[in-house]
């Protein structure tokens, strides 16, 4: 039997320019939609035009899909666990994040409907 030989042909190589461009349509489809934490599993609605969503209104969490805010290009998908808060008077309240996966820091911008509460907590000196 060749089946096994023949299927693994239309395999594309990972990071052949032909699986890059099958892989956008659909991450680009996702970017802002409502989605389901991964960590306190609520329901995370869109955000107003303009923004991307990208971590959870409740627990703060978000997963580590960017390269850049909002392109989906990351291939590590970790959990993003927050880790602290910074204040930019031009852009508001930042949430510092730590990848569970890989390490790496992040920071994204608070959303308006975050849970205050949950932001307070990471504002507390420890
Ligand atoms: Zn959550
Ligand atoms: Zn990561």
């Amino acid at each position: 039997m060749t089946a096994a030989s023949t299927r693994r042909v239309h395999n594309l190589p990972v990071d052949s320019p032909a699986a890059r461009e099958r892989k956008s349509p659909v991450t680009r489809k996702v970017e802002n939609c409502s989605f389901a934490c991964q960590v306190c599993g609520s329901q995370i609605r869109p955000i107003a035009r303009g923004t991307i969503r990208d971590h959870c209104t409740k627990c703060l969490h978000s997963l580590h899909v960017d390269v850049m805010p909002g392109d989906r290009a990351s291939d590590c998908g970790g959990v993003l666990v927050p880790t602290g808060t910074d204040y930019k008077a031009k852009k508001g309240i930042i949430i510092i994040y730590r990848c569970e996966e890989c390490g790496e820091t992040r920071r994204n911008r608070a959303a308006a409907d975050d849970d205050l509460s949950a932001i307070m907590e990471l504002q507390a000196p420890r």
